[in-house]
């Protein structure tokens, strides 16, 4: 199963792209930003004038499109249950393995139709016949930037603010750590060609419904420091008596990390379904990708995540010695 960790040039995943009509894209279950803007914004590139006009690009994900993200433009196109046609290409984008893009990916489906494999994980498995993923890109929006260059598309108006979208939300505005000069000109470009990023940030980061800002008071009110480990979680009856239905949590875990006490914070939420999804933050330095990726989860040395059996106790008791080893 394991597949040796080779990236095929973007040069020969643009041919593919360019010689195919029938193009269906998927993104990550539970969609971020990233996952949402990298996906809108590849829609448009792929179907930015003087490219196949007969070309069809089918966008699929297997929740539905978070509110916040409903303002970009093409988000009401995206389906949860693709049909069943014979595509010429599949692309996965910000996933590290199949599972999380859940029930859109039929590869039995798809004959001798490629996977292409775009992400920015470093523990992505390499499940595509053509991978493209790069640990050090800030978001998998800015791979898909490196593609359109690389294809010498045209970067309009839509595309822009949906990929400076993606990049603004997985960088929390410019503030992690995989900021590099690259990203900021990538950004700059986005902006150039028309993304206006004052509307992002203020879209993205600067809103919060009420009903989280309560679920963050309880949630809050249970915070635990062990050694260097900050943590918390969220039960169904915490959502329940916030009003907080949805399974976000408006990233308190990213909220966790500020504590100058964690080098390590973790959120364990338990899900309607009974698992308990666990969000993970270190600080620069430490790494929790691994702990993730051990869980049958994924993600980046600091920003990782997975979705393991409950009860919440049980999936506490399994997960916090494995983060207590870490943070020392
Ligand atoms: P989050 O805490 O949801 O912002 O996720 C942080 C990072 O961990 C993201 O890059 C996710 O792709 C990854 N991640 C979160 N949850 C999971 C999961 N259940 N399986 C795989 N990766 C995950
Ligand atoms: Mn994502
Ligand atoms: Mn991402």
């Amino acid at each position: 199963m394991h597949q040796p960790h080779i990236n095929t040039p973007l040069s020969e995943i643009g041919t593919v792209l360019r010689r195919s009509q029938e193009v269906l894209v998927i993104t990550h279950v539970s969609p971020d930003g990233d996952a949402i803007g990298s996906l809108l914004g590849l829609h448009w590139l792929l179907l930015s004038p003087g490219r196949k006009a007969a070309r069809r690009v089918t966008l699929a994900c297997a929740d539905r499109v978070p509110a916040q993200f409903g303002f970009l433009p093409g988000a009401d196109e995206i389906v949860q249950d693709p049909p069943a046609r014979p595509w010429d290409v599949v692309v996965a984008l910000d996933a590290s393995d199949t599972h999380r893009l859940g029930s859109p990916f039929q590869p039995a489906t798809y004959g001798s139709a490629p996977v292409v494999n775009l992400d920015h994980h470093i523990t992505n498995l390499y499940f595509g016949q053509l991978n493209y993923v790069d640990p050090n890109a800030a978001a998998t929006a800015q791979i898909v930037v490196r593609l359109a260059e690389e294809m010498g598309l045209k970067i309009g108006k839509e595309a822009a603010l949906c990929l400076l979208t993606g990049l603004v939300s997985d960088t929390l505005g410019f503030r992690t750590s995989n900021v590099t000069p690259e990203v900021m000109a990538t950004a700059m470009r986005l902006m150039k060609a028309g993304a206006n990023l004052a509307e992002i940030t203020e879209r993205i980061l600067n809103h919060m419904p009420l009903s989280l800002m309560r679920l963050w008071g309880l949630a809050l009110a249970e915070l635990r420091v062990e050694g260097q480990l900050v943590w918390t979680h969220i039960t169904k009856e915490m959502r329940a008596q916030a009003g907080a239905p949805e399974e976000s949590d408006g990233g308190l875990v990213s909220y966790l990390i500020k504590a100058p006490e964690a080098r390590v914070a973790a959120v364990f939420a338990e899900k309607a379904n009974g698992e308990v999804e666990v969000g993970l933050r270190a600080r620069p330095g430490y790494d929790v990708s691994d702990v993730a990726l051990s869980l049958g989860g994924g993600g980046h040395p600091q920003a990782a995540g997975c979705t393991i059996p409950g009860p919440l106790a049980e999936a506490e008791a399994r997960v916090l010695p494995l983060l207590l080893s870490l943070s020392g």
